[in-house]
């Protein structure tokens, strides 16, 4: 389904929607494009977004305001990554869906494409937001698309995969879905389900997406999953715990983007900053650390880069000579073990002070980094013994041209 016409039912809202009119509209647009699908799946990654969509749908669902499908999936996207505190809520609510006979299926990255063991095992940088975004693919999108596929193998018939897609009133006055995660409020990776899945291999022509909270307003967000969800009427939620993350009544000013905790391509940790204001959960605060870490590991001094021209398989030159690549052996170790430090020491904290322990990098997921770097692993096309990227080098020029050395450092005698 286009994202126009989801847009042309909420056309007919009005500009400034009440709670009331937004659950009236995801309403109609659930008719209208629910009954065509036998099967749906709702793509939930414990963000406020895709929480309130789960909640409020299982709430229609139950009062008998939309009719049920054959079958419902949810597929929690667990990235590891994410925030302490949804992290928590997501498993409460995973046990409230399962006691209601939901099926749910967690979805994570196999061991090798995960966050972490990518950086510090197989050194490739971590994500920026100019040249390098890998991992919303890689830890969301590729490990969604393959457990759709494998449900979709169960199934006869068609899919209508639901996301947390979220725009407010410009949904309705732009009529087109803005696909960007980066922005204040949005939760990274539900607009890429949104777009790539129904094209992904695998799964095209046999599943559609439906954003049925795109028209909502930030605050009407807040509201359900503070007030609405978890009283008994609406399905007694464990939501309070995802909109108390995010500052609870102040959530809506601040207005925190969703997402890995310490997310490179995020400019602030608002998110993590909000949650360690409150004292129960200040004792996270070593994770502050973690987004200075992945940006020292992009420095020139952690990282090889290619000397010369490059050649590719075809034979002909590789753009962008000397470039920058992977992360140094040493600078991968060094970095694991501030990881280790930093969650041994909240994990002493938490201990100490009766809370819950965060798993940052389980035992499985150490002992295949310690493996790799061990086995002295490369991304692909690199072999270890390029230059470190601080090396003076003689200038090569996309042509394949070489302007030699001009200024070198002589040591002092
Ligand atoms: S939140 Fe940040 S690190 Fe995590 S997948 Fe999205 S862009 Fe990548």
């Amino acid at each position: 389904m286009s994202a126009l016409r989801q847009g042309d039912i909420f056309a007919a809202g009005a500009e400034r929607l009440q709670m009331t009119d937004s659950i009236e509209l995801t309403i109609q647009s659930l008719q209208a494009y629910g009954a065509d699908h036998p099967h749906w799946g709702i793509a939930w990654s414990g963000g406020k977004d895709s929480s309130a969509t789960l909640s409020l749908i299982m709430w229609l669902i139950d009062t008998g305001k939309i009719p049920a499908p054959q079958t419902l999936t949810v597929f929690y996207a667990d990235t590891r990554q994410e925030l302490p505190p949804l992290a928590i809520a997501a498993q409460q609510i995973m046990d409230e869906l399962e006691e209601r006979g939901v099926r749910v299926e967690v979805v994570t990255a196999p061991l090798d494409k995960r966050f972490m063991v990518y950086i510090l095992g197989r050194g490739v940088p971590p994500p920026n937001n100019n040249t390098l975004r890998w991992c919303t693919r890689q830890i969301k999108i590729d490990p969604m698309t393959a457990a759709l596929e494998q449900r979709l193998r169960e199934l006869d018939g068609n899919v209508l995969m639901i996301t947390g897609v979220r725009q407010g009133e410009s949904a309705i006055r732009d009529k087109r879905i803005e696909m960007s995660c980066g922005k204040d409020g949005a939760e990274c990776g539900q607009g890429w389900y949104q777009k790539v899945l129904p094209e992904a291999k695998g799964l095209k022509g046999r599943l559609a997406t439906l954003a049925p909270l795109l028209h909502w307003r930030v605050c009407h967000v807040w509201e359900w999953l503070k007030h609405w969800a978890p009283l008994a009427e609406f399905g007694d939620w464990s939501t309070v715990t995802i909109a108390d993350a995010y500052g609870g009544d102040e959530a809506e000013e601040i207005n925190a983007r969703t997402g890995c905790t310490g997310c490179p391509l995020a400019s602030e940790d608002k998110a993590l900053d909000t949650i360690l204001l409150n004292p129960t959960w200040s004792y996270l605060e070593p994770m502050k650390r973690i987004k200075p870490l992945w940006r020292e590991l992009r420095e020139p001094r952690h990282r090889l880069r290619k000397a010369g021209v490059e050649r590719l398989k075809d034979g002909s030159i590789a753009a962008n000579p000397q470039r920058m690549g992977p992360i140094l052996l040493e600078s991968r170790l060094m970095a694991l073990e501030q990881l280790l430090t930093i969650q041994a020491e909240i994990n002493n904290a938490a201990k100490r002070l009766g809370r819950p322990q965060v798993d940052m990098i389980n035992t499985e997921e150490e002992a295949r980094i310690r493996e790799l770097i061990a086995a002295e692993t490369w991304p692909d096309g690199w072999n270890g013994d390029e230059p470190i990227a601080t090396t003076p080098l003689d200038k090569v020029f996309e042509d394949g041209s070489v302007q030699p050395l001009l200024f070198l450092e002589v040591p002092d005698v």
